[in-house]
């Protein structure tokens, strides 16, 4: 049987040396999971499991690109995150088997539209209006696991036209790569080709048309977008 209609592409992240890509199924986010980012929007860092939503597939996008400015919104906001790639299922994982599961890692930007997440937060509203829209999820190649090892200590930070904005160390997550995998596993089964955002340190705010952005964890990869005048 055939599709009755023309479907678009699936979404794939390309790999550091290799002419493969990694094809791209869900993407799971983690809510604030650096203690200075939580304390930032309000919330104590102390006592709250952690949590997730989602992003569409699709709206990963490549290194390097020019961005049209978002729709809808008058506050983007960036939040860079080490992004980690799983390369097989499981449901229920344990925390010390979880790393098996992970196929490599990379740098992501979760874009966030503050202004209608804000006011479905005020609402009581689902998030995804302003977490999943197109080209929310600008995201580096990935390394492989062989490449990167597993970082779990190291500089993360996010430039704007120069000017550092975000800085932290993966070693300050509130919950570490294994223990998401494993918490998230418990709520779903994890596929291949899952990818999870895994966070974002302190420093989020506001990005205008015509900035460029600059990303980068050590060890991993450097992401650079720029949005159109
Ligand atoms: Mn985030």
């Amino acid at each position: 049987m055939s599709h009755a209609i023309q479907f678009r592409p699936t979404p794939a992240l390309p790999l550091v040396e290799s002419n493969q890509t990694f094809p791209v199924g869900r993407i799971y986010c983690v809510g604030r999971n650096y203690a200075e980012h939580a304390r930032e929007m309000g919330h104590d860092p102390d006592r709250e499991p952690p949590f997730f939503f989602m992003k569409p597939a699709d709206a990963i996008t490549a290194n390097g690109v020019t961005l049209p400015f978002p729709q809808a919104t008058k506050d983007l906001h960036h939040e860079i995150e080490m992004i980690v790639a799983i390369g097989r299922d499981g449901a229920n994982i344990p925390v010390e088997k979880a790393l098996d599961h992970v196929f490599g890692y990379g740098v992501g930007l979760d874009m966030t539209r503050r202004d209608i997440q804000g006011e479905a937060k005020k609402m009581g509203r689902p998030w995804e209006m302003g977490k999943a829209f197109d080209n929310s999820a600008p995201c580096t190649a990935l390394k492989t696991v062989a490449m990167a090892g597993h970082p779990a200590k190291g500089a993360i930070w996010l430039k704007i036209n120069g000017t550092v904005k975000q800085k932290g160390d993966l070693s300050e997550m509130i919950w570490n790569v294994p223990e998401m995998i494993s918490c998230l596993s418990k709520l779903i089964t994890l596929r291949a080709g899952d990818v999870i955002m895994s966070g974002t340190p302190a420093g989020v705010g506001p990005v205008k048309a015509g900035d460029k952005l600059e990303g980068h964890v050590d060890g991993v990869g450097d992401l650079t977008v720029t949005y159109s005048k």
